[in-house]
């Protein structure tokens, strides 16, 4: 079996988009500090783009998290890998996540956080499939929603492969 990618959204209609969505943030936080946290590792790449276009001062921080369950399924029980440097009091932190599937995991990682007593807290995703929701989780910027499919490129990853993608593509397996 090989694997062949379909673009789903062009580099380019990306780039634009993140623009956007940066836009809409730089006026939401005016007067303030952006703390985004980056979950690793998906989320690297779309961080990377969009802390670039927010004119406002950005400070950053990351954590890796792994969910309990199977390769299609997270169970929303979250271990943390690798925890912030820095503590969230009092701070407007903004969660930057490279796709919502179920839910689960975000919906967890927001509770921990939020007992971590930030001033604001909210999140930011490239990628949403709200179809495949389980578990409700506020999602104030989102990029893009796309349909239920299996998608690889900025930082997304199958089997490790295709994070470095420059566009969002789906993995089409051939005999
Ligand atoms: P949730 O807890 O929302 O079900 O899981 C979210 C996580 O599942 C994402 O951070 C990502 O790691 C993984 N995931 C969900 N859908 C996709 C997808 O289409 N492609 C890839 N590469 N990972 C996905």
């Amino acid at each position: 079996m090989s694997e062949k990618i379909r673009v789903l959204l062009s580099e380019a209609e990306v780039d634009a988009r993140i623009q956007e969505v940066a836009d809409v943030i730089n006026k939401d936080y005016e007067g303030k500090e952006v703390h985004m946290i980056c979950v690793l590792k998906g989320g690297v790449f779309f961080m990377c783009e969009l802390a670039k276009r927010i004119t406002r001062p950005v400070t950053l921080d990351f954590m890796s998290v792994s969910s309990y369950g199977d390769d299609t399924k997270s169970s929303g029980v979250v271990k943390i890998v690798k925890d912030l440097d820095q503590p969230l009091e009092g701070r407007d932190v903004l969660i930057v996540e490279d796709i919502i599937d179920s839910g689960r995991t975000l919906s967890y990682l927001l509770r921990i956080l939020k007992g971590r007593h930030p001033a604001s807290i909210k999140l930011c995703t490239l990628l949403d499939k709200p179809e495949r929701r389980v578990t409700d989780v506020e999602v104030d910027y989102c990029c893009f929603n796309i349909p239920d499919e299996f998608v690889v490129g900025y930082g997304l990853d199958y089997a490790q492969k295709y994070r470095n993608l420059p566009y969002i593509g789906v993995v089409e397996l051939e005999d």
